[in-house]
């Protein structure tokens, strides 16, 4: 009899080892936080197990790493996603952004962890406003999270008048809050949470504020997280400015190193995958974002230059199931044919690729021997699962977010039968709907086309 902390039993246990084997009545047994046994059932009673998870009827796999997040962006769910990039990000978000209150980032923090543990993710890569008030309901809610403070040196409400003046000040400020929560932060929780430094935007920082970024990053001993090459009008504004791509900026300007983690990419072209190539930085993919906006990454260059890879939710629509088959379908579209991308490769993607690209991939992304205990339970007895023949297809396909009961993160139960233990997430909704109203005047006051106003005549809704 082997003493063990939890034992989790599988009908089928898709490890993300290498060679992606799945094992038939498998199991995972936990002594702390760390996984001591991943493979086949051994013979009943070989474990002394405290707790036990899983059985007949379950499968588990790693938890969902989500490689760029935005858990508190979620007030502008339904507000961005039928227009442009240009339009809603400089119209709506950019304009509203700085009007929310700490209290309301918040809320919507705690809303959007609880969002992201109902999906399956086990560890986020925040970067926002209000990084604090994040970081208390990651504590709360058991996910593991590197967290940055949002650094710009604009005015990002004048940006949609093409208003590009960098102000020291504005950046001075911002890089100062996140190199404060950095001292504060990294490494907390027994290091489920540790910091980075987020400059924004490739044209959201001067030259000169990126430089500074990169050299407080090194000091600090963090990583960096930025968005590039996200907009055709960043990167018309870096070529006009600079006479480069967003990512050739990057690496001329010395940002560009192994701990870089760089969202998106859609207007990416050769010579900016080839600058990540040269200075080893990581790619954070966002699937499901990218088809709304009618442009997809040239995604089948980045992989065959073997830039590090990972899928990432971006914001809003937090869910890693979705997010494998939007990539899926859409790169078999981009490129015509049903082989462009297999369902192992895309769960891969958002496990282990997504662990590489923060560099968490020898503690977590895999259920192996000496990692991490973060792995996730979905129940397959359902009407939309059956007959569960146990491949990737089976899966990634057809499983949905709200199949997964159990969540275990650092060895630890966050969340059982789909009940998350450290954060009551119904109050934290009943909150948040009171603020819907406020909410709502202050998108209509800006003009968004996407919200109803009080008393909108075209459809008589108060
Ligand atoms: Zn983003």
């Amino acid at each position: 009899m082997n003493p063990v902390d939890l034992l989790v039993k599988a009908e089928f246990l898709y490890p993300v080892s290498e060679g992606m084997p799945i094992i038939s009545n498998g199991e995972v047994a936990v002594i702390g936080t760390r996984i001591v046994y991943a493979g086949p059932a051994m013979p009943s009673g070989h474990w002394q197990p405290k707790n036990t998870l899983g059985g007949p009827g379950k499968i588990v796999l790693p938890g969902f790493v989500n490689c760029h997040s935005h858990a508190a962006s979620l007030i502008f769910r339904s507000q961005t996603d039928d227009h442009a990039a240009k339009a809603a990000l400089l119209d709506v978000a950019f304009r509203m952004e700085k009007d929310v209150t700490e209290a309301d980032w918040s809320l919507l923090g705690a809303l959007g962890c609880a969002d992201m543990l109902l999906s399956g993710i086990t560890t986020i890569n925040d970067i926002w406003y209000s990084p604090e008030t994040l970081v208390e309901s990651v504590l709360q809610s058991g996910l593991r999270a590197q967290i940055a403070n949002k650094v710009f040196d604009v005015k990002l409400e004048e940006l949609r008048n093409g208003d590009y003046t960098h102000h020291q000040a504005i950046g001075e400020k911002r890089l100062r809050h996140g190199i404060e929560f950095v001292e504060t932060w990294h490494g907390a929780a027994d290091g489920r949470i540790t910091g980075r430094i987020g400059t924004h935007a490739t044209d959201t920082c001067s030259s000169a504020l990126l430089k500074e970024a990169r050299l407080e990053a090194t000091r600090l001993g963090v990583g960096m997280h930025i968005h590039a090459a996200q907009s055709a009008s960043e990167a018309e504004h870096i070529k006009a400015a600079h006479g480069c791509g967003p990512v050739e900026y990057l690496r001329d300007v010395g940002m560009l190193a192994p701990d870089v983690v760089l969202a998106h990419l859609v207007f990416a072209e050769e010579a900016d995958f080839d600058a990540i190539v040269s200075c080893n930085a990581n790619y954070a993919h966002c699937p499901t974002i990218y088809p709304r906006r009618g442009r997809y990454p040239q995604f089948e260059k980045i992989i065959a230059k073997g830039i590090k890879t990972g899928f990432a939710t971006d914001w809003m629509l937090n869910d890693p199931f979705e997010g494998m088959r939007y990539a899926i379908n859409a790169m078999r579209l981009c490129l015509g044919g049903p082989h462009a991308m297999t369902c192992d490769q895309a769960l891969r993607f958002h496990t282990l690729g997504a662990a590489q690209v923060l560099g968490l991939d020898h503690e977590i992304g895999s259920l192996e021997v000496g990692k991490k205990a973060d792995l996730i339970v979905v129940d397959i007895n359902q009407p939309h699962l059956q007959p569960y023949y146990g491949s990737y297809a089976a899966f990634v396909y057809y499983a949905k977010s709200s199949d997964v009961v159990d969540t275990v993160i650092d060895g630890k139960v966050v969340m059982h039968e789909r009940h998350i233990t450290g954060l009551n997430h119904h109050s934290t909704l009943e909150q948040l709907q009171k603020r819907v109203p406020g909410w709502r005047s202050q998108l209509s006051s800006l003009g968004s086309p996407a919200v109803f106003g009080p008393g909108c005549d075209c459809c008589g809704l108060v």
